[in-house]
């Protein structure tokens, strides 16, 4: 049985007969030479992971399944500019940057963001105007609350 390597993802070979199963990359080629850029796609693919508990031995028995690439499955590796180079769907987490959050935690967390944001609903076409209003907003809230005296 091979397992998927993604936070939160769960995908296993026994239960889930529709998904398929990819390596992290090998850093040699097929024959058998290291290659740059198979090095750079395996250390990007382990640091997507954002999992501090991967051992060699972990990386190389688990799998990363068909449901973090966007057309299902891996470009191939001289295919550098496809955006399916690297897995990048369902990764556990919201971006690169944040910490790891369940679909569930993103999906209330943007259900409470549209009901708390009208503002940023109607001009959601240009969100760099909704952030330069916010700032004027908080900018002008703190302005009032300097400005009271009790
Ligand atoms: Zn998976």
């Amino acid at each position: 049985m091979v397992f998927c390597l993604v936070v939160k993802c769960g995908s296993t070979s026994l239960r889930d007969k529709s998904i398929h199963f990819y390596r992290v990359p090998s850093i040699y080629n097929r024959k058998g030479k290291l290659n740059d850029t198979l090095q750079r796609r395996r250390n990007q693919w382990i640091s997507l992971l954002k999992r501090e508990d991967l051992t060699e031995n972990k990386i190389n028995s688990g799998r990363i399944c068909s449901k973090h690439f966007i057309t299902g499955q891996p470009a191939k590796w001289s295919d550098i500019d496809n955006p399916d180079w690297l897995p990048t769907q369902n990764m556990g987490y919201n971006s690169i940057n944040q910490p790891a959050v369940s679909a569930q935690e993103r999906f209330e967390r943007a259900k409470r963001r549209k009901i708390k944001d009208p503002l940023k609903k109607s001009l959601s076409a240009n969100t760099a105007m909704v952030s330069n209003i916010r700032k004027y907003f908080v900018f002008y809230l703190l302005n009032s609350f300097n400005n009271c005296t009790f």
